[in-house]
């Protein structure tokens, strides 16, 4: 079979290979592709960053967000069957840890991380263990149902804090952010403040996708002074930070107004420094650390949300490309001026 592989560990490095089919264990199936995601994360892989360096292994197939459909089934699977329309949450757990067995499998102390710690879903097929299949309803699309790693990263942030009703902030219009704004719409926030950093290309995607108000981080001197100005003068009910650098999340900080939530999922590769006393104590905000999808939670309210047909997504899939014809998507990735870019099979 086809498929993308890092094989060299250089910056660039990916190359289109023939693989061996893989052969499902008894507790996995054989997934067919249909559409492929590229994640930030492929990203890092692709530019050979420092944490890719430390992390992945040449030859390694890339990619983890998927749609496709089952055609092989191994002899002690129970639930799915040949046919069956399916995605897959990326992080593979043990299943028998004190988080996995405390319902907290996204922070299982053994994950491996489909796609960079084993070989993952850049392929013509894919074999899964059933406990991470996802069966998607036969109406969401298959480029939709390929993102929902990245959706339920949004849910996931959006979840961890009741945002029902408030006026909210999102630091961050990467393809996660732009989720969120689109949860926090269908959800019913008051307000969705969408913020990025010289980047007009992705606030107006921002506010295609719900947002109430976009601010460009470049513009403004005083950025939690701007969306206390917004949210009536005291700051917003809840934060949450995607950009990921540490101006955005000691502007995040700053932004909750007293006794809000703030809710961190942006990844800063530097120190951040705040005056915890100031800051953070005495005005009693809640800190919430928010990693990958709650295993099953997130992926159950996602695809209710989905159902609903209040949450829409198909906005952020700004481009499609063959499968063949992955560099181009990646290409387009650095430059930044897209949502997600798909790979059709
Ligand atoms: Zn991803
Ligand atoms: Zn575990």
């Amino acid at each position: 079979m086809k498929a993308i592989v890092k094989a060299k560990a250089e910056p660039g490095g990916l190359e289109f290979c023939d693989v061996p089919l893989p052969r499902p264990a008894p507790n996995e199936a054989l997934i067919k592709m249909k559409t492929v995601a590229i994640c930030g994360t492929d990203l890092h892989i692709y530019n050979w960053d420092a944490w890719s360096r430390q992390r992945v292994k040449v030859p390694r197939i890339i990619g983890h967000e998927f749609a496709g459909e089952i055609v092989e089934v191994g002899g002690n699977v129970k639930r799915f069957k040949v046919g069956d329309y399916v995605t897959g949450e990326g992080h593979l757990f043990c299943g028998v840890c004190q988080m996995c067995r405390t319902g907290q499998a996204h922070i299982c102390e053994s994950w491996v991380g489909l796609g960079y710690d084993c070989d993952g879903a850049f392929a013509e097929y894919l074999a899964m263990p059933e406990v991470n299949l996802w069966m998607n309803r036969p109406e969401v699309k298959p480029e939709v149902a390929a993102i929902q790693d990245p959706l339920g990263n949004a849910v996931h942030a959006v979840f961890a804090a009741d945002c029902v009703a408030k006026r909210c902030v999102v630091f961050g219009c990467g393809p996660v952010g732009l989720l969120a704004v689109a949860v926090l719409k269908a959800i019913g926030a008051a307000q969705v403040i969408a913020l990025d950093r010289a980047n007009d290309y992705r606030l107006a995607m921002a506010r295609r996708m719900g947002a109430t108000h976009v601010l460009d981080d470049a513009q403004i001197d005083d950025v939690p002074a701007a969306i206390r100005q917004i949210t009536g003068g005291k700051g917003a009910d809840v934060v949450i930070e995607i950009a990921g650098t540490p101006p955005a999340v000691r502007d995040a900080v700053r932004s909750v107004h007293p006794g809000g939530d703030l809710v961190l999922m942006g990844l800063p590769n530097g120190r951040v420094e705040f005056d915890i006393s100031e800051e953070i104590v005495f005005r009693a905000i809640h800190i919430h650390g928010v990693t990958g999808r709650r295993i099953y939670d997130t992926w159950y309210r996602m695809a209710g949300l989905l159902q609903s047909g209040r949450l829409h997504v198909e906005e952020i899939i700004t481009h499609r490309f063959p499968f063949a014809q992955y560099e181009q998507g990646f290409q387009l990735m650095r430059g930044g001026h897209c949502g997600k870019v798909v790979l059709e099979l």
